[in-house]
């Protein structure tokens, strides 16, 4: 298949199958035309998955489209943005057709679950890269920052934490049970909390997704805020799959696993009763800011992990 032979047949009907109002030019153009409405912010960002690194060689491409897709959207829903639409860059060793249409074909299903139009992207060939650039819209200042957590602040996380980092062990089991199973879906199928993004603007003081482990992304919460975050061990949300795959290593991977793309963000306490009455999501309160620097991490009463700015990922497995 040649390139624009590949653009009509595998990607223009993933724009067709999805559209958004806010998109006036999709494919087919030099560029793609965004229309942002009256008193509304763009809100934008762009993300490389790369072969190896990112995902495993050899990845079902239908997997590889639905994290793709996940991890990028889920920037959107940290900033509490309404995803409008996202170009894909895709450099790939051969144009296969088999592996073309199954990409597409989940593609297309995750971005009718997002409710993200395909506006355009390149082609190119090269070792498997992806690269999404995904735009969303808030209301004039209401984006979710990192920054604005103020001490008092509670910390909260979204759904539970580790399973993406227990797939890891599981990826290339040939019959996994169904704890194997929950913890794989996690992993091949990160789900963007959106509509817990949108419901935080104007409550949440300060946001993140969980892409590189509830330490590492909460220090990202108390530097950009220039407070300390606290942490109880004891109520980090684990889900029943981990703790039955891992067992005594659950909790390491709640804190220092990644991949998870729950929200974590800080709310001011008078927000709490309310906020879990306006959404449909497990929320858990596993902390609270304090003045200071870094995190800690306590256990009964005894600290078993501090650091200043530290859990940064310039180290082994950063990416
Ligand atoms: P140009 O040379 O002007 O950059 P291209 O020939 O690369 O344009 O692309 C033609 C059209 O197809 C453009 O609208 C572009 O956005 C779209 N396109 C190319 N590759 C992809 C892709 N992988 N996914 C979605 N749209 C694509
Ligand atoms: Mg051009």
């Amino acid at each position: 298949m040649g390139e624009f032979e590949l653009i009509r047949q595998i990607f223009e009907p993933v724009a067709r199958s999805v559209t958004h109002p806010d998109l006036r030019l999709g494919i087919g153009d030099d560029c793609a035309i965004q229309q942002i409405g009256p008193g509304r912010e763009l809100v934008f960002s762009v993300d490389t998955l790369v072969e190896g690194v990112h995902f495993p060689a050899d990845y079902d491409p239908r997997h590889l489209a639905t994290r793709a897709l996940g991890v990028a959207v889920s920037d959107l829903a940290a900033m509490g943005a309404d995803p409008v639409c996202y170009t894909l860059a895709l450099t790939l060793p051969e144009a296969r057709r088999h592996w073309l249409e199954a990409f597409a074909e989940s593609l297309a299903s995750a971005s009718d679950d997002f409710r993200i139009a395909l506006a355009g992207g390149d082609t190119t060939r090269g070792p498997l890269t992806l690269t999404l650039q995904v735009h969303g819209t808030v209301p004039a200042g209401q984006a979710l920052r990192r920054s604005g957590a103020a001490p008092g602040d509670l910390i909260v996380v979204s759904g539970s934490l580790g399973d993406a980092a227990g797939a890891l062990a599981c990826l290339e089991q040939p019959s996994p049970t169904l704890a194997q199973e929950h913890l794989l879906a996690r992993y091949h199928r990160p789900l963007p909390r959106l509509a817990l993004g949108t419901a935080l603007r104007g409550l949440a003081t300060s946001a993140i997704d969980v892409s590189d482990g509830l330490l590492a992304d909460v220090a990202h919460l108390a530097q950009a805020s220039g407070c300390r975050a606290d942490l109880d061990a004891a109520s980090i949300p684990l889900s029943w799959s981990l703790r039955e795959v891992c067992g005594e290593q659950a909790l390491s991977h709640a804190l220092s696993g990644g991949d998870d793309y729950e929200l974590c963000f800080t709310l001011p306490p008078r927000h709490w009763q309310s906020l879990q009455a306006a959404v449909d999501v497990p929320l858990a309160r596993v902390g609270e800011m304090v003045a200071g620097q870094g995190v800690q991490v306590h256990n009964d009463g005894t600290s078993i992990a501090s650091g200043i700015g530290g859990y940064d990922h310039f180290g082994a497995q950063g990416d």
